[in-house]
């Protein structure tokens, strides 16, 4: 793998040279548990235990990395256990800013568990640079910032946010799984890990879960993180390592495909009446439109939210009414999806009522307006 080739054929060859035990171009998936070691336990090819370690994940975490440009990748059986295995791996004595849009299972765990651990957290707005100047504390080892977030399509400053973490010795981390590597790079922009649901787009087909942490330096913190899965087992298996591979093959095309269509859809939402607001970062009028447009690049992503005036019952409505669009959680696959934030999110956070989160898929979007618009009426 070579940092000097361009981003899409990166992604395209996904690293796979042909196997050379059969010389098939796409990459065996190797299931075993348990790999042959020397009598004394050394381990000539690197594998003693599918836990440790596996060539169907290794291959990917190599791609992970070169995809977001770090030292080292690193593969996980969710998006959930990449982020708890980072904040589990911090020191007790620690504290933890959290941005006040960030995932909503996040929020559910520090609440719940992080003082468990001797580990404080703050939770900030993490779009008010002043506002996170103010909370940094001495205690203060991470930042953990979502740009685009989910599900309010906020956007923050990855430049800023990685200055005021330095200024005070602690680490930023950037949740990037609606931008993916595709238009986003917060390791250029100086963030210090970068964590995606590989669940989502990074897969692409709904039918694997994964989640990636990407370190842009190979040090202690990444150490512990690699030690932590090692022990606790939150090892993806062989098989998702290898959708997950499949589905980066395709991921520069899907996602121009998504931005595309999200904006056609963010477009049409905000001229129709019954409408309150569009939260996409495309959009002119969106608070965080400046900022994306500089630190994304080649568009603002397939996810957009938006508030249906009337309130809870009116956007229950219109998601029922909704043909095309599937009811469902998740998001970054190829049919698109709806969903009503406010009825599933855990109680330490909550969506506006009228809120339906949209994730617009890779359909025509001639089809995906008319379907909005008899929904809408
Ligand atoms: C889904 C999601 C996660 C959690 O990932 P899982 O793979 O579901 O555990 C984290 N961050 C964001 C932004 C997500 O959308």
């Amino acid at each position: 793998m070579t940092r000097t080739r361009h981003f899409d054929t990166l992604a395209a060859h996904a690293g796979v040279a042909p196997d050379p035990a059969s010389g098939a171009l796409a990459p065996p998936l190797q299931l075993a548990t348990t790999f042959e070691h020397a009598p004394d336990a050394a381990t000539p090819l690197g594998y003693l235990y599918q836990r440790y370690g596996n060539p169907n994940q290794a291959q990917l975490e190599q791609v992970l990395a070169s995809l977001d440009g770090g030292a080292r990748g690193m593969f996980f059986a969710t998006g959930m256990t990449a982020g708890t295995t980072l904040m589990q791996a911090l020191e007790p004595g620690s504290e933890l800013l959290i941005a006040d849009d960030t995932y909503f299972g996040y929020r559910a765990v520090a609440g719940q568990w992080l003082a468990r651990w001797g580990i404080r957290h703050t939770v900030v707005d993490m779009t008010d640079l002043d506002a996170v100047r103010a909370a940094v504390g001495p205690d203060t080892r991470l930042l953990w910032a979502e740009t685009p977030s989910n599900p309010l399509l906020k956007v923050c400053d990855i430049a800023a946010l990685a200055d005021i973490a330095h200024g005070a010795g602690a680490r930023l981390l950037v949740d990037g799984t609606f931008a993916t590597p595709v238009l986003q790079q917060p390791l250029a922009l100086g963030a210090d890990i970068v964590l995606h649901s590989a669940t989502k787009y990074l897969g692409g087909h709904g039918d694997v879960m994964g989640g990636v942490l990407v370190f842009a330096a190979d040090d202690g913190l990444a150490a512990a993180c690699h030690e932590l899965r090692r022990q606790t087992g939150n090892t993806a298996s062989p098989f998702a390592a290898w959708l997950v591979l499949r589905g980066l093959r395709t991921l520069p095309v899907r996602i121009e495909r998504h931005c595309r269509n999200a904006a056609a859809v963010a477009e049409y939402l905000s001229s129709h009446p019954r409408v309150q607001a569009v939260h996409w970062p495309g959009l002119a009028s969106h608070p965080g439109h400046a900022v994306a447009a500089r630190q994304m690049h080649g568009g603002f992503g397939g996810m957009l939210s938006f508030e249906v005036a009337g309130g809870r019952d009116a956007a229950l409505d219109v998601a029922g009414r909704l043909r095309l669009f599937t009811n469902a959680t998740s998001l970054g696959s190829t049919e698109s999806l709806v969903e009503h934030r406010a009825s599933i999110e855990a109680p330490q956070k909550q969506s506006p009522p009228g809120l339906l989160r949209l994730s617009v898929g890779l359909e025509d979007p001639r089809d995906l307006v008319e379907d909005l618009a008899q929904a809408l009426g």
